[in-house]
Formats: C-alpha cells, sequence, structure tokens
C-alpha cells in the first residue's frame, strides 16, 4: 500500500514539474517574439524608470534614455552595463534628447524639439554624435529620437535641410553598427512613409508609439503602422484619449488599455506587418513616481494576456 502510494506522489510530482517546464517554455517562447521591456533611466533626466527599479520589474529588455552629457562616462557605461548583466535584461536602444526642448505644447514642440529647429541644429547635431558613441560603448543596437515637425511642403528647402541632416545622422550612427529609429507622433503615417523614402539610408527606421499619435492628433494609430509597418523596428506601449482640438491641444496619456488606441486591434496590426520586436511600455504619470511604477506592473501583467491571446 505505501509503495502504491509513493508511486502516486512520484507521479503527481513528475505531472507538477512538466507542467511548470511547459507553462516556463510558453513563456520564453512569447518573450522570444514580442519581449516586454519599459523606458529607464541612468540619471535624473527623463520621464522612464530609474535603472535599478525597471531591471527588477519583471521586463526582460529595456530602452534607456541617454544620460546628460557629463554622465557619458566609460565608469557609467561600465555601470549600466553590470546592472543589465545582473538582472539578465538586454538593451535594445538609447533614447536621444536635446537641452531646450519643450513638451508644454504642441506648438512648443514645434519650435523647440529635435533637429528640426534651424537654431539649434548643428550643436544638436553634435550632442546627437556623442549619443550615438555612448551607445556603442552600451553595444546599443538602436537610437531613437524625436526629429521634430518634418516640413509639409516636400518641395521647400525647409524640408531638404531636414532630409539632409537626417543623411547624416544615419550615416554617422551606421559607422557605429547603429540603427536610427525616429519616434512617431508628429507626422501623418504617410507623410512619414515619405520622408523615409526622400532620405533613402537603409537604417532609417521607426519607433512606433500608438498614443503619440492622438496626443498629437496625426491620425489613428492602427491605419497609420499599417502604412509604415515594414519600418518598425521597434514600439511603445503607451495609451492616450483624443483631445476636443487635436493637432492644436495635447489629447491625454492614460495606462495602456484604457485609451483609444485600441490595443488589442495593436497588437493584431504588429502582428499583420510582420513585426518581432520588443513591446515597450512608456508610461508618463505625472502623480507620482509610485504611481508610474504600479502602473508599469500592471501595464506588465495586461500585456502578458494580450500577447498570448493575439499570438495564439
Ligand atoms: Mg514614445
Amino acid at each position: 500500500m505505501m509503495m502504491y502510494v509513493t508511486k502516486i506522489g512520484l507521479w503527481i510530482g513528475f505531472a507538477l514539474l512538466s507542467l511548470f517546464v511547459l507553462v516556463t517554455f510558453a513563456e520564453a517562447a512569447d518573450d522570444e517574439k514580442w519581449p516586454i521591456g519599459v523606458i529607464a533611466r541612468f540619471d535624473d533626466h527623463g520621464t522612464g524608470l530609474p535603472l535599478e527599479k525597471a531591471v527588477t520589474s519583471g521586463v526582460s529588455v529595456i530602452q534607456l534614455k541617454v544620460p546628460i552629457a557629463v554622465n557619458r562616462t566609460e565608469d557609467n557605461a561600465r555601470r549600466i552595463l553590470e546592472t543589465l548583466k545582473k538582472y539578465g535584461v538586454t538593451l535594445t536602444c538609447v533614447v536621444s534628447g536635446f537641452a531646450g526642448e519643450s513638451y508644454k505644447t504642441i506648438s512648443g514642440v514645434r519650435e523647440t524639439v529635435g533637429l528640426v529647429p534651424e537654431s539649434t541644429r548643428r550643436e544638436r547635431f553634435e550632442d546627437f554624435r556623442s549619443v550615438s558613441d555612448f551607445a556603442k560603448c552600451l553595444g546599443a543596437p538602436s537610437i531613437q529620437f524625436h526629429l521634430g515637425f518634418v516640413p509639409e511642403d516636400i518641395e521647400s528647402q525647409a524640408y531638404r535641410d531636414i532630409v539632409r541632416v537626417t543623411r547624416e545622422a544615419c550615416d554617422y550612427v551606421f559607422e557605429n553598427g547603429q540603427w536610427l529609429n525616429l519616434e512617431t507622433g508628429q507626422e501623418t503615417g504617410a507623410a512619414l512613409l515619405q520622408f523615409i523614402k526622400d532620405v533613402n539610408r537603409l537604417n532609417l527606421q521607426v519607433n512606433f508609439d500608438p498614443a503619440n499619435m492622438i496626443l498629437y492628433g496625426c491620425g489613428e494609430p492602427n491605419e497609420a503602422l499599417r502604412i509604415v509597418g515594414h519600418f518598425v523596428r521597434s514600439t511603445h506601449c503607451k495609451d492616450a484619449r483624443w483631445s476636443k482640438n487635436p493637432g492644436e491641444d495635447w489629447g491625454e496619456e492614460v495606462l495602456f488599455g484604457t485609451g483609444e488606441v485600441n490595443t488589442e486591434r495593436f497588437l493584431e496590426t504588429l502582428r499583420s506587418v510582420g513585426y518581432d520586436g520588443p513591446l515597450i511600455i512608456e508610461r508618463e504619470n505625472k502623480e507620482s513616481p509610485d504611481k508610474q511604477y504600479d502602473d508599469v506592473l500592471k501595464t506588465i501583467e495586461y500585456l502578458k494576456q494580450l500577447r498570448k491571446k493575439v499570438l495564439e
């Protein structure tokens, strides 16, 4: 009798172990196709999670907001790499940004953001080179940024100038073995596609942020994703609600899955365009750092469920 009970116990143990292995490998397989990540920051600049919090939140990849210039040292690069190695987290991208940019209003973005404003273009381009060099120290495969509002008139000198400086940026990061990902939002999908074709550089890609399409009032995100899908190398899982005056006033950024992106259709569209890169959570909850962190944890769980549903 005793032997019989022991045998049953062994079989139950074996069944539980098999179930554990199956579940673990199923999650790992999902994570290979669409690894879940979050935006992190090393210093106090930027809206991402502090690096230590990001790498212990349960994600397998991160995008890193670049430290300010004085913090881009070899020592800091070593510290970042040690932290990533310790927690088994992979860096997919370094996110650039420039001193003097203002995101308070859409018109402020038009005047101050990216390489578009002419008065700061050369100085910012030098900073951009330093970001790419720092990213090389970290082994990051991509650089990402807001280029700014690209002029709508493709025959204008202003448009040709932006095309030229974007080519220079692509060529610089190419020498460092990197892709250049344009963050979406400030153009329609069709205008962005036209711009990518005009720049005509193989390493120019897109970081698709569906919420930005709504926040800036530039079009339905899933339609835009279908238009530029072939160039999407990375994506932000961020949600938003439309403003009453799209394109003039900001929409409202909200917890992923509670806004007007239609998050299930977003993942389905990613699947239909053949996307297999990371799902990077971007949450800018300004109420408090604790609430921002809680929202990231909620979104990780939400994305795991949604990813499973869409990939099945
Ligand atoms: Mg974004």
